[in-house]
Formats: structure tokens, C-alpha cells, sequence
């Protein structure tokens, strides 16, 4: 395969966002969006588009997830690496979402966001309930795991794979075929994969197009000082904290993340949903950056569920810049709580679009702010949605890769190949895969 024909699927996907943006654009501000045959039949495309591809990466979350956990359980060795694994990925994801949020409300505070604003402060945003954490230790056991798993509930998915990859190594010789099975349905998960990922650039673009030709940007103006805030601490927790992170932890090229990490982040961003990406991000970590499957599988799903850095960036910024637009004084011990109650909430909500609208109402009720606050972000928040999980799918890699490399359970030759894993269009020939020439 010659190199240009090995770079054209990143470059497509990446094309796929570009070409979305630009066309969502035009659709939008020649008010285009307004005329029923374009809504109809154009955005009704890209809408049904879309939707099918994030059915089909759905699809493969859950058979993924679990078979691939059995086998990296399985091909653990130290079933005590576990524990390690477990305990090193929980302790990083809540120290990165920790910082995250700390240094959003730094940033957000500093910049006094929201100030002297006279915006319309009735709304029409009512709040939800996230789970209390007993709630959510109690749902980490699932009473039924074909339930769980049809309800794509990743705890008690992650617990019950776990438990019988376990069983299985205790049986050690008589379940070999049983892994021998395992191993061969995760191969079969992967290439599935492989193949949804072909169809990302036209999915990709038809799934932007329509968010941009429906929103457009001019939201974005009238709330310039909070989408301002809120996207420069996002960056700077992407390019700054995490880097730092990686590099301290592991002392691998923050580059070579950067450069690799970029595919999974589109498909973050299109879908809005770390929970739809978990089959990209396991993909980008085992193959671009050879994190090891016994980890990759385990610190993936887990990530997606209870670690995100961009939702909790969102959380300081939109506190601070509702607490200033009520005129509430939160003082440290406000800002306190609201460190700690969004990383708690992180733990008990799932990676899926607009989830973090719901932890912030949790948060707001938390430090007495009025709920009905929100609804001043509701308008521009999926798209900052969709920039917030391309930050958190980033933070699972970060942390993933951190993890693995700890443990030795990391091919560096792989992370420091740039084109390794990288997908390419024989992986998907079905010609050659059927022999024909
Ligand atoms: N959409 C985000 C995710 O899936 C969660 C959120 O911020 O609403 O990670």
C-alpha cells in the first residue's frame, strides 16, 4: 500500500469535517435551513445519515467491550495487574477531571465571565436527577446482564466481563476453547469496526453538516464571553494539562499523541458521545499506540463511562458564568463543591450527548444556584458538546496510554511508528479478502 493511499482515510475523515462545516455554514447563514424541500430532503439526508453511522458504532460497543475484556482478563497473566490497572486508571481519571474543572473556574473566574450581563434570565430548562453515588455502587453488580447490556450500561458490563474473563482463567485448561472463542469474536469485533470506520468521511460530513446547518454559529456570538472561556480551557486542558500529564507519566511524545489522537477526536466531536466512539478509541490506543488489549480493554469502556475532562471544564466555566449573570457570590467553599460534585457526578453518568447539562443541574442544586440558569447555555451547548467529548475521548487515551506504559504493557515501537495501525483501504478490499484480483 503506497503512503498516499495509507494517509487518504485520516485526510478524508478530516476533509469529511471541513467540507460539513462549510456546507452546514452555507445552508445556514443563506437561511436555507429555513426552506422545506432543503430541510426535508437535504438535512433530512445528512440527519439519516448520520444516525446510521452512530447506530453502527453503537452496534458495536457492548459485543466489543465485553469480549474484548474477557480476553484481555485472559491475557493478563498477574491476575493482580488488574487491581493495579483498575486502581492506577481510577485514581489518574479523577485527578485529571479534578484539575480540569480547578482550572476552569480559575480561568472562568479570572476572565469574570458573565458580569454586568443582562440577559433574559427566564428559561424554560428544567432539571434532572443524576444518580446518588450510592445509587450508582449499587448498579455496578447488574441484577441481569443481558439487561445491562441491552441498556449499554458500561459498569455492570465492564463488572460482569471482568468477572467472567476471571472464571474462565480459574478454569484454566478446560476453557481454552472458551478463549480461544473470545479471541476470535474480538478479532471479528475489530474489523467490524475497521469497516464502519471506512464510511466516516461521507458519515462524518453529513453528521456535522447537519448540526451547523441547524444551529448555525450566531449563537455563539451572543454568548461570545462563555463559549470564549469555555473553549480556550478546553484547549488549554487538551494541549496543556494533558500533555504535562503524559509526559510526566509516561515520558512519550506528546507529538506523536497529538497526531494519532486525531481521529478518534472527530468522531467524538460528530457523535457527542464518548459512549459511540469506545469502538474508535479502543482501535486508536491497541493499534496506533500499542497499548496493550489486557488494559486498553478495561481502561477504554471505564473511561468513556466515568472520565471526562471537557464536561467538567463546562461545569466550572457555566457555574462561574451563571453565579456572575445571578449576581451570586459562590466564594471558595461554592467553588469547592463544585469540584466535587462534578467529578462525583462524572462517575455515575454515561458518555452521551448532553449528558453534562444534567451533572450541572445536580451541580447547581448542590451550591444553590437556580437550575433554571442553565437554560441561558442551552442554546449553544451541542456545540460545545461535541468539543467537550473530543476533550474527554482525549483524556481516556491520555490516561490509557499513561496506564499501560506503567505496567510495561505498551509497544513502544508502536506509539513512535507514525503510520502504525493506521487504517488503511486493503483492510476493508472485500476483492482481496475473497481472493479476487
Ligand atoms: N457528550 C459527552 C460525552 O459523551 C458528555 C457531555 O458532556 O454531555 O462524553
Amino acid at each position: 500500500m503506497s503512503e498516499a493511499k495509507k494517509m487518504s482515510l485520516t485526510m478524508k475523515v478530516l476533509l469529511g469535517m471541513a467540507l460539513g462545516i462549510v456546507v452546514g455554514l452555507i445552508i445556514n447563514l443563506t437561511g436555507l435551513n429555513e426552506n422545506s424541500f432543503v430541510s426535508t430532503y437535504i438535512i433530512g439526508t445528512f440527519h439519516v445519515i448520520g444516525k446510521m453511522f452512530v447506530n453502527a458504532l453503537k452496534m458495536l460497543v457492548v459485543p466489543l467491550v465485553f469480549f474484548s475484556l474477557i480476553c484481555g482478563v485472559c491475557g493478563i497473566g498477574d491476575i493482580r495487574m488488574l487491581g493495579r490497572v483498575g486502581g492506577k486508571a481510577f485514581v489518574l481519571y479523577l485527578m485529571t477531571t479534578a484539575i480540569a474543572i480547578a482550572t476552569a473556574i480559575g480561568i472562568a473566574v479570572t476572565f469574570g465571565i458573565g458580569k454586568g450581563m443582562n440577559l433574559e434570565t427566564k428559561s424554560e430548562f428544567a432539571g434532572k436527577e443524576s444518580p446518588p453515588l450510592s445509587q450508582v455502587l449499587i448498579d455496578i453488580i447488574p441484577k441481569n446482564p443481558i439487561q445491562s447490556m441491552a441498556n449499554g450500561d458500561m459498569l455492570p458490563i465492564i463488572f460482569f466481563a471482568i468477572l467472567a474473563g476471571v472464571s474462565v482463567l480459574m478454569l484454566g485448561k478446560k476453557a481454552k476453547g472458551v478463549i480461544a472463542g473470545a479471541e476470535m469474536a474480538n478479532e471479528i469485533m475489530m474489523k467490524m469496526v475497521t469497516i464502519v470506520m471506512s464510511v466516516a468521511p461521507v458519515a462524518v460530513f453529513c453528521l456535522i453538516a447537519k448540526a451547523i446547518a441547524t444551529l448555525g454559529l450566531g449563537l455563539l456570538a451572543s454568548l461570545a464571553g462563555y463559549v470564549g472561556v469555555l473553549v480556550g480551557s478546553l484547549l488549554f486542558h487538551l494541549f496543556v494539562t494533558l500533555m504535562i500529564v503524559l509526559m510526566i507519566f509516561s515520558r512519550l511524545s506528546p507529538a506523536m499523541f497529538l497526531k494519532k489522537i486525531r481521529n478518534a477526536q472527530v468522531f467524538a466531536f460528530s457523535t457527542a458521545s464518548s459512549n459511540a466512539t469506545i469502538p474508535v478509541t479502543m482501535r486508536t490506543v491497541t493499534e496506533r499506540f500499542g497499548v496493550n488489549n489486557s488494559v486498553a480493554s478495561f481502561t477504554v469502556p471505564f473511561g468513556a463511562t466515568i472520565n471526562m475532562d471537557g464536561t467538567a471544564i463546562m461545569q466550572g466555566v457555566a457555574t462561574v458564568f451563571i453565579a456572575n449573570v445571578y449576581g451570586v457570590e459562590l466564594g471558595i467553599t461554592g467553588y469547592l463543591t463544585v469540584i466535587l460534585m462534578s467529578v462525583l457526578a462524572s462517575i455515575g453518568t454515561a458518555g452521551v450527548p448532553g449528558v453534562g447539562l444534567i451533572m450541572l443541574s445536580m451541580v447547581f442544586t448542590q451550591v444553590g444556584l437556580p437550575v433554571e440558569g442553565i437554560g441561558l447555555v442551552l442554546g449553544v451547548d451541542r456545540l460545545m458538546d461535541m468539543i467537550r467529548t473530543a476533550v474527554n475521548v482525549s483524556g481516556d487515551a491520555v490516561v490509557s496510554t499513561v496506564v499501560a506504559k506503567s505496567e510495561g504493557a505498551l509497544d513502544v515501537d508502536i506509539y513512535r511508528d507514525p503510520d502504525a495501525g493506521m487504517l488503511d483501504e486493503d483492510d476493508v478490499d472485500l476483492d482481496k479478502a475473497m481472493g479476487v484480483e
